[in-house]
């Protein structure tokens, strides 16, 4: 672990109310230490798409949440778009994808464990197994499928904290991952809990992640609708995320 202060976010832009760290994944990482080394409770971090910010205009409550977290990382290349279009552009796009093996490949290093909580039965075991093969010496704490019902909320808690996990990473999708941390986030243990999606799937290979030409292009959206076409209702959103940025322009960024 280094002492010393991680370089603090170089600024944020709001898109449509919500707040985006100008964060990049060596950024994020040095944040993560930072906070390990403070152990002052735990520290929240969204990965933020443009359909968790059309999801927030519609549910105060999430709304709420992504305005409280610690850290908003833009997850999602509509963002950056429209962080340049608003003038004030955001270094990288900092995904929950990406940003979970770097974590696991630091988290190694420097003895940091992390508890895999979500996603359907078994897949959070399986990537689990997947990044300790390929980063030896990672501590993971625990796997838990679970679920986001209120029911079952004290229960995983009390798993969780049993763990001694640093880094509790949740996969149960936008909004309730992020919604779930906050309303545990007095009782949870653990330095940081941060909403990852469809990772645990994307590490454990049971979703393809698009191939890296189609991210380059922006067309990472598109693939997930040719591979998961029951998400089309879901991606109505994009659209009325660009008109929403376009028609409020510097409103957008209040
Ligand atoms: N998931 C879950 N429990 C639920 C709902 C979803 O474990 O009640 C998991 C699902 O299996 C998947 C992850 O949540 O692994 C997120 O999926 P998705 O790709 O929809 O994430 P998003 O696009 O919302 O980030």
């Amino acid at each position: 672990m280094t002492a010393q202060p991680p370089p603090a976010p170089a600024g944020h832009v709001t898109v449509l109310g919500v707040p985006l760290d100008a964060i990049t994944f060596d950024g994020l990482l040095a944040q993560i230490d930072a906070w390990i080394v403070a152990d002052d409770g735990l520290h929240q971090v969204c990965t933020v798409s443009p359909e968790f910010v059309m999801i927030a205009q519609d549910d105060p409550a999430f709304m709420q949440v992504l305005r409280e977290a610690d850290l908003c990382v833009a997850d999602g290349i509509g963002l950056l778009f429209a962080a340049r279009y608003l003038g004030k552009p955001l270094p990288q796009r900092v995904t929950g994808s990406d940003g979970v093996p770097l974590i696991a490949e630091r988290a190694a290093r420097e003895g940091w464990s992390l508890y895999l909580l979500g996603a359907a039965p078994g897949v959070a075991e399986r990537a689990a197994q997947i990044l300790t093969e390929r980063y030896p010496g990672l501590r993971i704490a625990g796997t838990y499928a679970g679920s986001p019902a209120p029911d079952e909320e004290a229960d995983i808690v009390a798993r969780v904290n049993a763990s001694s996990a640093d880094i509790l990473l949740v996969a149960y999708g936008a909004p309730r991952q992020d919604v779930w941390i906050a309303h545990n986030r007095a009782h949870l243990e653990t330095h940081v809990a941060l909403g990852v999606g469809g990772t645990f799937d994307f590490i454990a290979g049971t979703v393809p992640r698009a191939p890296r030409w189609m991210q380059r292009l922006a067309l990472e959206w598109l693939f997930r609708l040719i591979i998961q076409p029951w998400r089309w209702r879901r991606m109505l959103r994009l659209p009325r995320f660009v008109w929403g940025v376009l028609r409020h322009g510097e409103d957008a960024a209040k």
